[in-house]
């Protein structure tokens, strides 16, 4: 490998002098990343935290809008329901109390819709919050590859340097957002090393629709969208490209995992569809104040013509208000969505220590395991919690 011997001098600096070997090595500085530095801050033990961006914890600045929706208010039993694959954590959220962790870190917080920010609504304080003097951190410095001996993972590739280590902890995020930094690179590292990344595909992630192009900016509120599984219930926006909005969002992890089903939306959930047939039949004009001007324009374009039928108008009532179909409907790709589902596959991992169940000295964190949640603070809790346990396992 080395044609001259300047180049086994420098193979030897760099393997035995300048790259000591680190009790902790932590790939990627976002949420999980810090929250895992900081607790194991004050532990006397030499860590080594590489981010492959100028700076650190980019996404979390970002979330909520700037105002960081740190956790939700709900408890175990929703926490499990409400994460995807949220059983394999049920032993954590039983045992980590998160809104306390956070006020005992002095950063008040306060509910909305049983969400908690800040209650300054700064993610700025939540970064802030974390304490991480006396871990050694290198930004610029992205993972490329992990190094093996015969089959003992020893350290990381990181650019033209190796580091070293005796646990490597990967907090390297999904595969949206790539600007952030979470750019997938790490899925592709991991499957090349034979471990199994289960199929990934955006989540929480606006529709591709093109019906409603005319209406981009139009808003609706309290709109249901389904299919035969699943729902989900809020505002819409209508983008120049589909649907946007919380509702929108919310489904788009099912239309993008189950896109061999049909979707609909019912524009009025809260009337069934026999008395908004009485009130439709009695008056031609009755959605007038059911939606916004533009919007009532345009769906009683296709409102039947010059004394219509009692079917017909069923027919619209159907057709265009409790069941418009959403035939074709897509979502954004994975890299706009707000998060990524999938990711390591959790039966390689053990979820008391979150190592992987061979090679042992190896743990992951985060939106990078194949766990993620609604909207509502749910994966800033995955990110969270799956810290706690490695910082309570991995010493
Ligand atoms: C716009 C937006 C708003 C959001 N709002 C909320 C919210 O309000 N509440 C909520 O619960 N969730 C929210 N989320 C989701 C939440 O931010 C993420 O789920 C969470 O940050 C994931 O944490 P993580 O540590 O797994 O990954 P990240 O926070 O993405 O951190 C991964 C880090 O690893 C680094 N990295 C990646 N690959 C490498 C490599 N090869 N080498 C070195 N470093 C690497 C990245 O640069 C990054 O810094 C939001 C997401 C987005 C995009």
């Amino acid at each position: 490998m080395f044609d001259n011997s300047f180049d086994k001098l420098e193979a030897y600096l760099n393997t035995n002098i300048t790259n000591k070997k680190y009790d902790i090595i932590i790939v990627g500085g976002g949420s999980s990343g810090l929250m895992l530095a900081h607790l194991l801050n004050n532990k006397n033990l030499s860590i080594l935290l590489l981010e492959s961006t100028k700076r650190i914890a980019t996404k979390l600045l970002m979330t909520g809008n700037g105002r960081c929706n740190v956790i939700s208010s709900y408890k175990e039993k929703e926490l499990e329901e409400k994460i995807y694959n949220g059983r394999f954590l049920r032993g954590a959220f039983l045992k980590y109390d998160l809104k306390k962790f956070f006020e005992n870190n002095n950063l008040a917080l306060k509910e909305e819709n049983m969400r908690l920010y800040p209650k300054s609504e700064k993610s700025i304080d939540v970064v802030n919050m974390f304490n991480i003097e006396n871990i050694v951190l290198k930004k610029n410095s992205k993972v490329t590859d992990l190094i093996f001996d015969k089959l003992k993972l020893i350290g990381v590739v990181c650019g033209e340097n190796k580091y070293y280590g005796e646990k490597i902890v990967l907090c390297t995020g999904g595969k949206s957002f790539p600007k952030s930094g979470s750019d997938g690179s790490m899925h592709n590292i991991l499957k090349k090393h034979n471990i199994s990344i289960t199929k990934t595909y955006p989540s929480e992630v606006p529709l591709v629709f093109p019906d409603f192009s005319s209406l981009s900016g139009v808003s609706i509120q309290n709109v249901k969208i389904f299919n035969k599984n699943h729902y989900s219930i809020g505002d819409i926006l209508f983008t120049h490209k589909g649907i946007s909005g919380p509702c929108a969002i919310g489904i788009g992890e099912f239309v993008a995992r189950e896109n061999n089903t049909e979707f609909f939306i019912d524009f009025l959930p809260d009337i069934t569809e026999e008395k908004l047939f009485l009130n439709l039949f009695n008056n031609h004009k009755y959605l007038q104040n059911s939606f916004p001007k533009s919007f009532y324009k345009f769906i009683m374009e296709d409102f039947p013509k010059n004394n219509p039928s009692k079917k017909n108008i069923r027919k619209f009532i159907s057709e265009k208000i409790k069941r418009y179909s959403l035939k074709n409907v897509k979502t954004l790709p994975i890299e706009k969505a707000f998060v990524t589902a999938g990711g390591v596959n959790l039966k390689e991992i053990n979820n008391t220590t979150l190592s992987h169940k061979k090679i042992k000295n190896l743990y992951f964190a985060g939106e990078l395991l194949d766990l993620h949640g609604e909207i509502g603070g749910f994966n800033l809790t995955i990110a969270w919690i799956s810290a706690m346990i490695i910082a309570d396992n991995i010493i």
